[in-house]
């Protein structure tokens, strides 16, 4: 807001109308009365100082909206370099994950490589208890009925069980 200053100490002054009624002043005439430091001036000076003040208020108006819109800018600006600053950041962080993931990813491969490598080293699994004939010599398919494939692995069996008694009796 424009309001009138005192011309010698800066401060706010205010504009009286002289010359009505019994004023020694023949017509209406502006003075400017400063109540802080006394100052006062009269008629055209008065109108001078206004315009120039004016003037001066203006310009100073234009070089404040001036600077709010450069200081609004380097805001602007400095918002959106945070922002790209954080989504580097983000970004470069979502990279470190992938990496991660994708060297978890080449361990577990590996591991499953190696476990695989290492049960083709053990040979075949073994075939599952009761389906392979009970008689140590034989590999062949047990019967549904019996631990043995035949009648005559049966008897094997028995007789090295046998012999096994009599080497732990001995
Ligand atoms: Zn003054
Ligand atoms: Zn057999």
């Amino acid at each position: 807001m424009f309001s009138p200053k005192c011309p010698h100490c800066g401060r706010t002054a205010t504009i009286e109308m002289l010359g009505s009624g019994y004023s020694s002043y023949p017509s209406q005439e502006p003075m400017l009365h400063c109540w802080t430091c006394g100052k006062r001036v009269y008629g055209k000076a008065v109108d001078a100082l206004m315009i120039e003040q004016k003037r001066a208020y203006d310009l100073g108006a234009k070089d404040r909206e001036a600077e709010a819109l450069a200081r609004s800018k380097a805001e602007e600006a400095s918002r959106d370099l945070d922002r790209r600053v954080r989504m580097a950041v983000e970004s470069r962080r979502r990279e470190k994950v992938l990496k991660e993931e994708s060297e978890r990813q080449a361990r577990l491969k590996n591991q499953i490589e190696f476990i695989e490598a290492a049960s083709r080293l053990k040979g075949p699994t073994p075939r599952p208890k009761g389906v392979t004939c009970a008689w140590k010599e034989c590999g062949a398919r047990s019967r549904t009925n019996s631990k043995y494939c035949s009648r005559d692995c049966s008897n094997k069996n028995a007789r090295w069980r046998h012999r096994q008694r009599k080497k732990q009796a001995a």
